[in-house]
């Protein structure tokens, strides 16, 4: 009997594999096939072939391809080239769609890399390279899959196949290397483990175990963006705790010391956001501080010490990770709403905390932290009465305008 060659991929035909092409986003189909009729080989890659494979629908179809980005460009009147290093083309359709086709490529070795650059193991390093070596700079065995527009046949050149039946995630290559190439792929192991419901290989969880430091290395905005992700895919509870299992919580976001009910707010977080609710990037951060902030509150105290530490608390995420002023502001005042909250009705500025734009969602935070902790359930009902029937009306206006300003703050009323 004859040996298949080493290197030679599993190949599943047509009949053999539950991809259909009814399944695969129409433009994504037209660009495969116009690289195809154009001599080049299309291939459906990533996250779109790993999901179809499960019966998932996928978040976005991403292409690969022989053909260079210029040749990609040449192909296209909608393309746009982008990326520093490496090129990437994107195709835009109408309705805001946007197709990514790159050229296979490979891990750049030292030689491959300028002089200056040598130090730099990042993993965008990356030259032309075969459809092979595409598949092993990718970082989980799962998201090594190719699909075939030409033969319609999944290309597995890593074990993807094996490891998706087996529902596992597995690092291509050795973790302990490839986590050290770019420490992100630790925090996406995780992100995947929980969005699939698969489990760690045990060589990847020792590894991000020795690695975890390294991920306070890695660019904050990459860490920042897999954090959202995993907010919007909602599962950051049950990762971030897997992180804080492994030792690589504390590192992915210094200075964050959650407390044990923090990981079941985020749970509920996710839950809502599950129920159809989209998430911002101020309530995750509100929500990643809240048990921290109301630990330290002091509801007798005057706000303006509420204001101080909700800002000490979301500035420290907010400076590491370069968060726009405006998001920053949001969730201090989703944290500072639960010092109203926490008061009762009837506090001076309440008519402005009623109407205010934010307190809606701040109400559902607290709402979500009080089912989790099971404390001030009593105080919800009267304040979500008290924002659907809003303020009382305002006073009539008085004879003379100079008069309404008051000298003295009125004592708070009780
Ligand atoms: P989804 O888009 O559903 O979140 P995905 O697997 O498509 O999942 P993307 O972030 O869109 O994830 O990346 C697309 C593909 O690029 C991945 O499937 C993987 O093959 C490769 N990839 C992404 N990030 C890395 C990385 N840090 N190291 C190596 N390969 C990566
Ligand atoms: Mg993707």
């Amino acid at each position: 009997m004859e040996q298949p060659e080493p290197n030679q991929p599993r190949v599943l035909d047509r009949a053999d594999h539950s991809i259909s092409r009814k399944r695969i986003e129409e433009n994504s189909l037209k660009v495969l096939y116009r690289l195809r009729h154009h001599g080049y080989k299309a291939y459906l890659v990533g996250g779109g072939v790993r999901d179809l494979l499960l019966g998932l629908t996928p978040k976005d179809f991403d292409v690969a391809t022989d053909a260079t980005p210029n040749q990609v460009k040449k192909l296209f009147r909608n393309c746009f080239l982008v990326g520093r290093r490496f090129r990437l083309a994107h195709i835009r359709f109408a309705g805001n769609s946007l197709i990514e086709v790159a050229t296979f490529r490979r891990q750049a070795t030292e030689e491959d890399l300028p002089d200056e650059e040598t130090e730099q193991r990042f993993y965008s390093e990356n030259v032309f390279g075969t459809p092979e070596e595409d598949a092993f700079r990718r970082d989980f065995t799962i998201n090594g899959l190719f699909y075939d527009i030409d033969s319609f046949q999944v290309i597995d050149y890593v074990g993807g196949l094996h490891d998706l039946e087996r529902k596992t995630i597995r690092v291509i290559g050795d973790p302990l290397v490839r986590f050290t190439e770019d420490p992100v792929r630790m925090l996406r192991a995780l992100e995947f483990t929980a969005r699939l419901g698969f489990k760690l290989d045990h060589a990847a969880r020792e590894a991000i175990f020795q690695r975890a430091p390294l991920i306070a290395e890695a660019a904050p905005a990459r860490i920042r963006e897999e954090l959202m992700e995993l907010f919007r895919h909602k599962v950051a509870g049950k990762a971030l705790q897997d992180a804080q299992g492994n030792g690589l919580l504390r590192h992915l976001i210094p200075g964050f010391i959650p407390g044990e009910k923090t990981f079941q707010l985020l749970h509920a977080i996710d839950r809502r956001t599950v129920s159809g609710v989209p998430i911002t990037e101020s309530f995750a951060l509100a929500g990643l501080y809240y048990e921290e902030f109301l630990a330290e509150l002091q509801t007798e105290g005057p706000i303006a010490s509420a204001l101080h530490l909700a800002r000490e608390l979301t500035d420290r995420y907010g400076q590491y990770f370069h968060v726009a002023n405006g998001i920053r502001h949001e969730a201090r005042e989703l944290l500072i709403a639960s010092y109203r909250f926490l008061r009762g009705r009837g506090r001076r500025g309440e008519r402005r905390f009623l109407t205010h734009p934010v307190t809606g969602q701040a109400l559902e935070l607290f709402t979500l932290w009080a089912e989790v902790s099971g404390e001030h359930l009593d105080l919800i009902n009267t304040w979500r009465e008290a924002i659907s029937t809003g303020p009382p009306p305002s006073p009539p206006p008085r004879k003379n305008p100079r008069r309404r300003r008051r000298r003295k703050p009125r004592p708070p009323r009780t």
